[in-house]
């Protein structure tokens, strides 16, 4: 059957644990004169929470959007160091990320804690982007599509579908991570496909409208094939995302590439 899509691309930058106040003010000054032009795509940027307030002031008058890194599952209280989402949603935010890899892997976020996060953050009024993905070693023992089923399935048990569709997923293979190794197109669309068709075993309409962002080692110069398979609604960036001209030039390929057609699921 086929059911239209109704999906903006979006591109998130993740800047990870870097900037400093000149850095992040030298950096915005620079893209967001080009990226404010585009039309046809959102674009949102993640820093380190320190920085939420002056990246804040600095996105005022633009059209990207604040999210954070991560979120703490608890409501408010005894939980030193930790950040509530609706403390992120009181300084802007719009996004937040749960379940990165490397959260996942060095901090030792399991499925049940990533799906408590995802539903704190709905709770709060954000639109959680939940990262899933195998490392290399599943890829290689063929489990992808079981490894990615399993971390969705979590948050599906906890919110139910509706709730889960209000995020995005953001497939992003461990192993292409900050390596400077990308998934073929291929290889992406196979697992966008895949998370797509599951979501309609769910529900045919919420699949439709789901984005669903690529993410592993995204560049300029491999951006545009990436964003113009259909299940691809853009992409979730981390070093790129910290060099203007880069960044700008993978807004750019996702605003060249929206997504129109219908898809049969
Ligand atoms: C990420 O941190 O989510 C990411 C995709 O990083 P990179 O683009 O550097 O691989």
């Amino acid at each position: 059957m086929q059911t239209s899509s109704n999906r903006k691309k979006l591109v998130i930058g993740n800047w990870k644990m870097n900037g400093s106040s000149t850095a992040n003010a030298s950096l915005l000054r620079s893209v967001l004169p080009v990226i404010s032009r585009f039309e046809s795509v959102e674009v949102a940027v993640c820093p380190p929470f320190p920085y939420l307030t002056t990246v804040a002031d600095l996105l005022d008058d633009s059209d990207v959007s604040l999210g954070a890194q991560n979120l703490s599952s608890q409501l408010s209280g005894a939980h030193t160091g930790e950040v509530s989402a609706s403390m992120l949603h009181d300084l802007g935010c719009r996004f937040v990320l749960v379940g990165h890899s490397e959260r996942r892997a060095l901090y030792s976020e399991n499925d049940d804690l990533v799906a408590e996060k995802f539903a704190a953050a709905l709770r709060a009024g954000l639109i959680p982007v939940l990262c899933v993905g195998e490392t290399l070693a599943q890829r290689q023992g063929g489990e992808t599509e079981a490894i990615v089923t399993t971390q969705l399935s979590a948050v599906l048990k906890a919110v139910g579908i509706q709730d889960l569709v209000k995020g995005v997923i953001a497939y992003e293979p461990v192993w292409a991570i900050g390596t400077g190794e990308t998934a073929t197109p291929e290889q992406a669309q196979a697992v966008h496909r895949h998370i797509r068709q599951w979501l309609a075993d769910e529900d045919r309409v919420a699949a439709a409208d789901c984005r669903i962002l690529y993410g592993g080692s995204v560049k300029a110069d491999n951006a545009e094939q990436l964003f113009n398979q259909p299940d691809i609604d853009g992409g979730l960036i981390g070093g790129a995302s910290l060099d203007a001209m880069s960044f700008a030039a993978i807004c750019r390929a996702a605003e060249a590439n929206p997504t129109t057609e219908s898809i049969a699921i």
